[in-house]
């Protein structure tokens, strides 16, 4: 639980919990996961519970603090993704029965005047058996309650989630405040770790902690050369390590070959690429007799199994299939 925002975050919470105690009920809290958006979320549940905010930032030292700190407060309640082994890829879920008991919580009267607040991070964990309960509860919130709904990709949210929540937009950094914060992290290299994470300090930072991070200029460096592409040498990196371990793996690697692609067409389309800046030359000599359509296609495909990975095959299969894809059309 966090309780002190971002320093991007300052102004935006001052806002957000003017909003939120004063008006409606359940609040859609949207912005990228790289820049924050469930620490904003969670800096505010802390600030609406808190007994004593200063400058609208929850204080850490009253009994609603120290409840939430010790995760015993009994006005609170946060629904997440039960993240089980983490040896599939499959995404986790937030579980029917989960939302049914924060529903039965959230119809209690609150112990204290601030009311209850349940928080749910991402609302685009929520498979659409367990959306609908929620749903049901969204009609007619019970007197008292916040609901705050973190989604990094609201449009894939049920629409009539979206349309029973407000939304509340979080704002990412400017590069100084990104750049600053990595820097007081002690990351190094964060100009060039922040360039390659679209500009996400948070996303930089885990980049920086895992070793998907070293991985991935290696994996570039082979993406350069489609007909030789080791599709095997990287579905076993993708199940080398912990078990714990692999969804992260699947995702960090197919999140740099969306990045790649997406570049790629940039430059075919005679744009500067954004993430792999120090590339250009190797992308534009790279597939030239792909069409873009295709390329377009192969990125919507990438893109479909980083939200929707396949639950039956292993992330091996599935990483090495993506990979064939590539060599097959890069090669061109
Ligand atoms: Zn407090």
């Amino acid at each position: 639980m966090y309780f002190a925002p971002l320093p991007w975050h300052t102004a935006w919470l001052a806002k957000a919990r003017a909003l939120t105690s004063e008006h409606h009920h359940a609040w859609l809290v949207v912005g990228r996961t790289g820049d924050g958006v469930a620490h904003a979320a969670s800096a505010l549940a802390a600030s609406l519970l808190c007994h004593q905010p200063k400058e609208s930032v929850a204080c850490g030292q009253c009994p609603s603090c120290r409840w939430l700190a010790g995760d015993v407060h009994p006005d609170f309640k946060k629904l997440a993704p039960d993240l089980g082994d983490g040896e599939t890829v499959k995404l986790p879920t937030i579980k029917v029965d989960a939302v049914r008991e924060a529903l039965d919580f959230m119809q209690l009267s609150a112990a204290g005047e601030q009311g209850r607040v349940l928080l749910v991070d991402p609302a685009t964990a929520l498979p659409r058996e367990s959306a609908n309960a929620l749903l049901k509860a969204l009609e007619e919130p019970p007197a008292n309650t916040r609901w705050l709904l973190v989604a990094a990709q609201p449009e894939r949210l049920l629409p009539t989630i979206r349309s029973r929540a407000l939304k509340i937009a979080v704002p990412g950094p400017t590069p100084v405040e990104a750049l600053a914060w990595l820097r007081a992290q002690g990351a190094g290299s964060p100009e060039t770790l922040l360039q390659q994470s679209r500009g996400e300090p948070l996303s930089a930072l885990a980049a920086s902690q895992s070793e998907s991070g070293s991985a991935r200029e290696e994996f570039v460096r082979d993406l350069l050369r489609p007909g030789q592409l080791p599709t095997l040498k990287w579905g076993a990196w993708v199940e080398a390590g912990p078990k714990a371990e692999r969804r992260e793996r699947f995702a960090a690697l197919l999140r740099a070959l969306l990045d790649w692609t997406s570049d790629w067409a940039r430059v075919r389309t005679q744009l500067p690429p954004r993430v792999f800046v120090t590339e250009r030359a190797g992308l534009s000599s790279l597939g030239p007799g792909l069409p873009l359509s295709e390329a377009l296609r192969y990125h919507r495909a990438l893109l479909r199994k980083l939200n929707l990975p396949d639950t039956t095959l292993s992330a091996r299969l599935q990483f090495e299939s993506l990979l064939l894809d590539y060599r097959a059309l890069f090669s061109r």
